[in-house]
């Protein structure tokens, strides 16, 4: 079907000419009447359109226009043949880090939902497997992603895991026998050597690589609410720290302190993510930890502390999504 563009140059090259085939009201009368013909297929596609399908489920035209766009075709034939409408459905697919792929499951969290949760927790909590029960649903981790590891309640390692990389750090700034990869430990000295210069504090590694036999050691004789399932600790990966300083070695005044505040405000440029920020704990598992540091690489890591995520949730959209 040619363009109402087309026909207005059409007519009015028609009328320009000396031999004009019809009269000048003919032809606007024809133009009328073409108008009318568009606007009427356009009225019978749009009513055939995915978007207005949403619409007659409830949604206003606005809402209906974004779910059209962000759900696949199945999607929306499935939201049709249940004649689903959800208050909430629009503000879930404009999440920032909606995945199409979990939009059912994103749905079925907020019907069973009985504590308001907003749309932001929901997509995070799903994104992170939190819609299950961590622990009986758990997978193996992909143990190819180099610095980009992911170890927590729901993905775990084996037994025998080890980095081939790791080396110990110097008694000067840890306790004795820490190891950890050796960019891990490289990226500490500096970070150390900077904080000490800024606020004449010592940083300390307390703990860093734990064997998973050692983790069962640990496990028995901890609150299970607080230490890791031996294989679900992050400390096996050799990319994990456990920091205080000579200073203030205990680590609640570690946190308080004028190093415990300038390494969470700086170790992002090292590389580093405090791995367990205040207010997460329903995504990461585990309770605020200001003296445990994660890490990345410098990119990732400056990357995180910018869109304010935990490091589950960069996994789950920045790198498992794109497989
Ligand atoms: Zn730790």
């Amino acid at each position: 079907m040619p363009s109402l563009t087309e026909v207005k140059h059409y007519l009015k090259a028609c009328t320009d000419r000396d031999h004009l085939w019809m009269s000048r009201p003919l032809a606007v009368a024809s133009l009328l009447v073409i108008l009318v013909l568009v606007k009427s297929c356009q009225g019978i596609s749009f009513l055939n359109s995915r978007e207005y399908k949403i619409h007659q489920l409830g949604y206003p035209l606005n809402e209906a226009h974004t779910l059209s766009l962000a759900l696949s075709d199945q999607q929306v034939d499935s939201l049709i043949a249940l004649q689903y409408y959800d208050s909430l459905a629009c503000s879930i697919v404009s999440q920032q880090y909606f995945i199409q792929d979990h939009f059912t499951r994103y749905i079925a969290y907020h019907k069973t939902d009985t504590a308001g949760t907003s749309p932001t927790d929901i997509v995070a909590i799903v994104n992170v497997n939190g819609d299950n029960d961590w622990e009986k649903t758990a997978v193996k981790c992909d143990t190819t992603r180099g610095y980009l590891i992911l170890v927590n309640k729901y993905h775990y390692l084996d037994s025998t895991y080890k980095r081939g990389d790791m080396v110990k750090f110097q008694t000067t700034c840890s306790y004795p026998g820490n190891e950890a990869a050796r960019d891990v430990v490289d990226a500490f000295y500096k970070m150390q050597e900077d904080c000490k210069k800024q606020t004449q504090a010592q940083l300390m590694v307390n703990t860093s690589y734990r064997s998973f036999d050692y983790q069962t050691e640990v496990f028995k004789i901890h609150d299970k609410s607080i230490v890791a399932t031996p294989g679900h600790s992050e400390h096996q990966t050799g990319l994990s720290l456990d920091i205080t300083s000579i200073e203030h070695p205990e680590k609640w005044s570690f946190e308080k302190s004028t190093e415990g505040k300038w390494m969470r405000e700086h170790c992002h440029e090292y590389g580093f993510i405090l791995r367990y920020p205040a207010g997460k704990e329903h995504i990461t598992g585990y309770g605020y930890e200001p003296w445990h540091l994660r890490y990345v690489g410098v990119k990732t890591a400056s990357r995180i502390l910018s869109e304010g995520i935990t490091f589950d949730e960069y996994y789950a959209y920045y790198i498992e999504q794109t497989n």
